[in-house]
C-alpha cells in the first residue's frame, strides 16, 4: 500500500515535470501571439478612420496576456525547473491558475469575437490547442474546457441565433473537441504508463546496484574469512602462499628476505595436560603476540598450522636476529603456565630462521624450507632459542 502511493505520487511529480514544460512553450508562443494582435490592433487604431468596436477591449486583454505569459517565463526558467516531491505542489498551482487564466482570457475574446462580429477562427483554434496540450496529461483542467466550450457555443447561439452561417462556424468546433479528447486520453494514458514503467524501471536498477554492491561486500568479506585462519584471526597457509608468490611477482633485483618459523615447545604436553580449550586460549596469545611484533618490524606473520607460525621481512640479517630475540623474550614474557614442558614452567617456543638474498622464486621455497630445518635445529639445541641458516650454508645460489 505504502509502495502504491509513493509510486503514485512519484507518477504525479513526472506529469507535473511535463507539463510545466508544456507550459513554457505555451507562455512562449502566446506571447509572441498576443505581441502580433496588439501590434495589428494598435494598426488598426491608428489607421483606421472609423474605429471599430472593442478595439480597446482586445488591446487591453492581449497585453494583460503578454504580460502573464511573461511573468510565467521569467518565474519558471528551464534551468530552475527543478520539480520535487516538497514543491509539486506549488508548480501545480503554478500551472493551474495560468491555465484558468489564460482560458478565461481566450474565452472572452472568443464570446466578444463570436458575438459581435459573429467568427471565431484565430481564438477557436488558440482555445483547441491549449486545452490539448495540457489536457493530455492534466485531467484536472477537463470540466473548465467543457464550461468555457459550453459558454462559446451560447455566446454564439445569442449572436447568430441557429442559422447557417453558426452552424458552418461551429462544426468544427463541435468536431474538434470530442476527436481531441479521444485522442487526448489515449495519450494520456500512454504517458501515465511509460512514466510508471520508467520509475518502476529506475526503482529496479537502484534495487540490483544495491543487490550488487552487497554480493561485492559479501564476495570480498569471503574473500577475507578464506584467507584467515579462524581461531587465531591470522593470515592462514594459503594467504601466506598469495603473500609469497606476491614477493616472486616483485624480485627484479636481489632482495633480502628472512622467514622465520616459530613452533611452541612441547605443545601436545600443554594440551594433554591442560585440555584443548586451554591449548587454544594459549595459540590466541601467542598468535596475538606475533602479529604485533610483525606489525611493528612490516612483517608478515601467518599460522603455519598447528602450533606452528611463519614470518616473512625482507630485514638484514642482523636486525632479524635481533627480532627473534625479542620474540623469545616477549613469549617468556606472557607468562603462560606450562608445568610439563621439559624446558621451563612456562610455555616457550623455538624459532628456525633463514636469511638470505634472493632474486629467483624457487629459492623463496627453498629458504621456507631452510628455516623449518633450521628450527629442527633449535629443537635439537635445547628449545627455547632460535637457529639462523644462512643461504650460503646450503648453496642457495648455485
Ligand atoms: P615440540 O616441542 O617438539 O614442538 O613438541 P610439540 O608437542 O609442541 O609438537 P607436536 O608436533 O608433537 O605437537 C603439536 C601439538 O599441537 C599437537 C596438537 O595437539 C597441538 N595443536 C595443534 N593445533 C592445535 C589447535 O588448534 N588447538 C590446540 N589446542 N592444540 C593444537
Ligand atoms: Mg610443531
Ligand atoms: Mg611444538
Amino acid at each position: 500500500m505504502e509502495n502504491q502511493e509513493k509510486l503514485a505520487l512519484a507518477i504525479r511529480k513526472e506529469m507535473i515535470y511535463f507539463n510545466v514544460k508544456r507550459m513554457r512553450t505555451v507562455a512562449w508562443s502566446l506571447m509572441y501571439v498576443s505581441a502580433v494582435i496588439t501590434i495589428i490592433h494598435y494598426g488598426e487604431v491608428f489607421f483606421s478612420k472609423t474605429e471599430r468596436v472593442m478595439v480597446p477591449a482586445y488591446i487591453a486583454i492581449h497585453t494583460i496576456l503578454f504580460y502573464i505569459d511573461l511573468a510565467v517565463l521569467l518565474l519558471i526558467k528551464e534551468k530552475k525547473l527543478h520539480v520535487t516531491f516538497l514543491n509539486m505542489r506549488k508548480y501545480e498551482m503554478v500551472l493551474l491558475m495560468y491555465i484558468y487564466t489564460v482560458l478565461l482570457l481566450i474565452t472572452v475574446i472568443t464570446v466578444m469575437d463570436v458575438y459581435y462580429f459573429k467568427h471565431v477562427a484565430l481564438y477557436e483554434v488558440l482555445f483547441l490547442i491549449i486545452c490539448t496540450v495540457f489536457a493530455i496529461s492534466f485531467r484536472k483542467i477537463y470540466p473548465l474546457i467543457a464550461v468555457t466550450a459550453l459558454a462559446i457555443f451560447i455566446s454564439a447561439y445569442l449572436g447568430n441565433g441557429i442559422s447557417g452561417e453558426s452552424i458552418k462556424v461551429f462544426l468544427p468546433l463541435s468536431l474538434i473537441l470530442p476527436i481531441g479528447f479521444v485522442i487526448q486520453y489515449h495519450t494520456y494514458k500512454n504517458q501515465k504508463q511509460f512514466i510508471t514503467q520508467h520509475i518502476l524501471l529506475g526503482e529496479e536498477m537502484a534495487k540490483s546496484k544495491q543487490f550488487s554492491k552487497l554480493l561485492v561486500e559479501k564476495n570480498n568479506e569471503l574473500l577475507e574469512q578464506a584467507l584467515r585462519d579462524s581461531l587465531t584471526n591470522l593470515p592462514n597457509r594459503r594467504a601466506f602462499n598469495n603473500k609469497l608468490v606476491q614477493i616472486g611477482q616483485q624480485l627484479h633485483k636481489a632482495k633480502n628476505l628472512t622467514v622465520m618459523m616459530i613452533d611452541i615447545d612441547f605443545f601436545k604436553n600443554f594440551n594433554d595436560h591442560y585440555g584443548h580449550l586451554q591449548g587454544d586460549e594459549a595459540l590466541i596469545k601467542v598468535a596475538a603476540l606475533l602479529d604485533e611484533i610483525a606489525e611493528k618490524y612490516n612483517a608478515f606473520v601467518a599460522r603455519w598450522g598447528g602450533e606452528e607460525f611463519i614470518i616473512v621481512s625482507q630485514h638484514a640479517s642482523k636486525f632479524a636476529e635481533h627480532v627473534c630475540e625479542e620474540i623469545l623474550e616477549e613469549v617468556r614474557s606472557l607468562n603462560i603456565r606450562h608445568e610439563h614442558s621439559k624446558i621451563a614452567d612456562i610455555v616457550t617456543v623455538s624459532i628456525g630462521m633463514c636469511h638470505a638474498k634472493i632474486s629467483k622464486i624457487e629459492q623463496l621455497e627453498k629458504c621456507c624450507e631452510l628455516a623449518d630445518q633450521a628450527l629442527y635445529k633449535a629443537k635439537e639445541n635445547g628449545r627455547n632459542n632460535f637457529y639462523l641458516h644462512s643461504a650460503e650454508d646450503f648453496h642457495l645460489y648455485r
